[in-house]
């Protein structure tokens, strides 16, 4: 069936590619742009760790985190780490359509199982208000819309403020987060993916994902768009 809606983008946008504005027939990057993105390939499928090989690493192996899978297609680097920074900092949309379809494009090559309901990362109501908006549920909605899944943004709540992260180490972190959320009696049983935008440590998306087993989730599997190595 012809997807009405992306037909009418097709006339309306110019053909240009998002990152470079070169000319291309694609509607969001050109092919050189593409192929120069900062994949992150091969990885640790525990933790997304940019690695040489596709094992667990070892800090897995030593100590398994709460998620089954971990899963960020791309390293946090130029130029995604500039596309995340227009989205987080300055309200700026549009790199969150040709993000969210750039994870539905890198979805098939994770591996794992299906998936049954996506879980954005929840900003606190205060940080919310201030900001207007969670970028991890707009990364999360054209991912679900070009890749046909279902996303539950109200099923999960942060109860409490946490501190803002940077410069924290791994254990500062986890402490930061701990009980930090609410989850949705709504899990249970559900395969459960969680998104964030970036994923540093893992401390954040490990403490909602504990918080999802709590509830009754069936497997917790840890997504984001870009991995800190
Ligand atoms: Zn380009
Ligand atoms: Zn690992």
């Amino acid at each position: 069936m012809v997807d009405i809606r992306r037909e009418l983008l097709a006339l309306l946008s110019p053909a240009r590619c998002q990152f470079c504005d070169a000319p291309t027939g694609d509607l969001t990057l050109c092919a050189a742009c593409r192929a120069g993105l900062p994949w992150n390939q091969p990885a640790c499928p525990r933790c997304a760790l940019p690695q040489t090989h596709d094992q667990p690493c070892a800090r897995c192996l030593a100590n398994p985190p709460p998620y089954v899978r971990a899963w960020a297609p791309f390293r946090l680097e130029a130029p995604i780490r500039e596309q995340i920074h227009a989205l987080k900092y300055a309200a700026d949309f549009v790199p969150a359509r040709t993000l969210g379809r750039l994870l539905a494009l890198s979805l098939g090559a994770r591996g794992g199982d299906a998936v049954d309901v996506v879980i954005p990362v929840p900003l606190h109501p205060g940080r919310l208000r201030r900001r207007g908006y969670n970028q991890s549920v707009e990364l999360a909605r054209p991912l679900a819309d070009e890749a046909g899944l279902r996303v539950e943004a109200g099923w999960a709540r942060r109860t409490r403020t946490t501190q803002d992260q940077i410069g924290m180490d791994a254990i500062a972190r986890r402490r930061n987060v701990r009980g930090a959320f609410s989850v949705d009696a709504s899990v249970r049983g559900l395969r459960v993916a969680l998104l964030d935008d970036v994923m540093t440590t893992g401390a954040t998306l490990g403490e909602l994902a504990r918080s999802c087993r709590r509830a009754g989730a069936a497997t917790v599997e840890a997504w984001a768009l870009a991995r800190v190595a």
